[in-house]
C-alpha cells in the first residue's frame, strides 16, 4: 500500500489499525504469515467507508471472524483484513413469533450459546465447542453432530463488495456443505437466527454434553484449524488419512493428530509451510491408495 492509502485506512478505521500483523496470533493455529493490514471495524459506516476505499483502490480486503478456518501462507498477505466489533457484537431478541435473535457477525459462537443460556432459548446447543464468530459460521454453514446452522437461518444481512447494504432472507439463501450462496466478497454484518422457548438449565446440560463428546473425539488440547479437509461423499476424511498410516506423521513444528486424522496440529513451532507439506502428503497418499482427491475445508490465504 502506498502511504496515503495507508493514511487514510487508519482514519477510516478511526485509529484502530495495525500494520504487518502476524494473523497467526489471533488464530487458532498460531502459526502463519502477516497481513498488510488489520483493522478493528465497530460500526456499519466504517465497514462501508473501508469496503468502498478499498474497492476504489484495488486494495484486496477481507473479513475474518475468529480466524479459526484460516492459514495465511508464511510469505504474508497483501490485503486489508477487517475485523467486526462493537455494534457487530450485539444480540437482540425477537419476540413475535417465530422467536428469534438478530445476532452480530462479531459475536462469538461461545457468547452466542452463553446468552442462549441466559435467556433460556434452545435450538443451537450443537454449535458447542465449535470456535470463531457467527459471520465466519454462517458463512461457512458451520455444523456439528448432525445439526448446521443454515438450518436456524431466518435471513441473513450482508454488505457487499461495493458498499451496498443487503438483507436476504429464508427462500432467497441455499445452504450446502460449508457452504452458503451469498456474492464472493460479500461481508455479513448479522443474522436472524430461529431459537426456541426452552428451559435454561436444559440448554446448559445439552451444551455440557456436546463439549464433552466433542473433547473426546478431538485434539482441543493443541492449536490447530479443526477439520482440515472436507468429508468425501459416503466417506470421512479423517478415516482415509488415518488408513494410509499418516496419524502422527510430523512435519517441522505441524502434526496430523494421532487422535483424529482429520486434524493437523501445532506442536510448538509450526510454519503454514509445515502444515501445508502435511496437507499435500495427505492428499498424496489417499489419491494413491482411494484415487480419491480430497478438498480442503479450511481456507488457505497468500
Ligand atoms: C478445535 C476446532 C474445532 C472445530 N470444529 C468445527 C465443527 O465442529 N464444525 C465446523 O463447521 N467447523 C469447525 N471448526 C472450524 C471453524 O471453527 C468453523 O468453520 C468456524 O465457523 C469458522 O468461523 P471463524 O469466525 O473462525 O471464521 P474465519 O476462520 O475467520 O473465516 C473463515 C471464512 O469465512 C469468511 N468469513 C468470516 N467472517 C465472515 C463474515 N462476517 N462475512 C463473510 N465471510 C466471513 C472468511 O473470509 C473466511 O473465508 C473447528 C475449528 C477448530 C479450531
Amino acid at each position: 500500500m502506498r502511504p496515503e492509502q495507508t493514511k487514510e485506512i487508519k482514519h477510516l478505521a478511526k485509529g484502530r489499525v495495525h500494520f504487518d500483523y502476524p494473523l497467526g496470533q489471533k488464530g487458532t493455529f498460531k502459526a502463519g504469515g502477516k497481513v498488510e493490514a488489520l483493522c478493528e471495524v465497530d460500526s456499519m459506516d466504517s465497514l462501508r467507508n473501508l469496503v468502498e476505499f478499498s474497492q476504489g483502490q484495488s486494495i484486496s480486503c477481507l473479513v475474518l471472524g475468529g480466524a479459526s478456518n484460516v492459514l495465511v501462507k508464511d510469505e504474508g498477505l497483501d490485503a486489508v483484513v477487517l475485523f467486526l466489533t462493537g455494534e457487530f457484537e450485539n444480540i437482540q431478541r425477537v419476540d413475535e413469533p417465530p422467536a428469534g435473535l438478530w445476532v452480530g457477525a462479531g459475536v462469538s459462537l461461545f457468547d452466542l450459546l452463553l446468552t442462549c443460556r441466559n435467556m433460556g432459548l434452545g435450538g443451537l446447543e450443537f454449535l458447542a465447542g465449535i470456535p470463531g464468530k457467527v459471520g465466519g459460521a454462517v458463512r461457512g454453514n458451520a455444523g456439528a453432530f448432525g445439526g448446521q446452522i443454515g438450518e436456524n437461518i431466518v435471513a441473513v444481512e450482508f454488505v457487499t463488495e461495493t458498499g451496498d447494504l443487503v438483507v436476504m432472507d429464508r427462500e432467497g439463501l441455499e445452504f450446502g456443505y460449508r457452504s452458503l450462496n451469498i456474492p464472493d466478497g460479500a461481508i455479513i454484518t448479522r443474522a436472524l437466527l430461529a431459537v426456541n422457548e426452552d428451559d435454561s438449565e436444559k440448554v446448559r446440560e445439552r451444551i455440557v454434553q456436546y463439549l464433552i463428546e466433542k473433547k473426546d473425539r478431538q485434539p482441543l488440547d493443541l492449536p490447530s484449524l479443526g477439520s482440515v479437509f472436507k468429508n468425501p461423499p459416503g466417506d470421512y476424511a479423517g478415516r482415509m488419512i488415518e488408513a494410509v498410516g499418516l496419524k502422527g506423521t510430523s512435519i517441522g513444528g505441524a502434526m496430523i493428530s494421532p487422535k483424529h486424522a482429520n486434524f493437523i496440529v501445532n506442536t510448538g513451532r509450526a510454519k503454514a509451510a509445515d502444515f501445508l507439506a502435511l496437507v499435500k502428503l495427505a492428499k498424496e497418499k489417499v489419491k494413491e491408495e482411494f484415487g480419491i482427491t480430497l478438498e480442503l475445508e479450511i481456507k488457505v490465504l497468500g
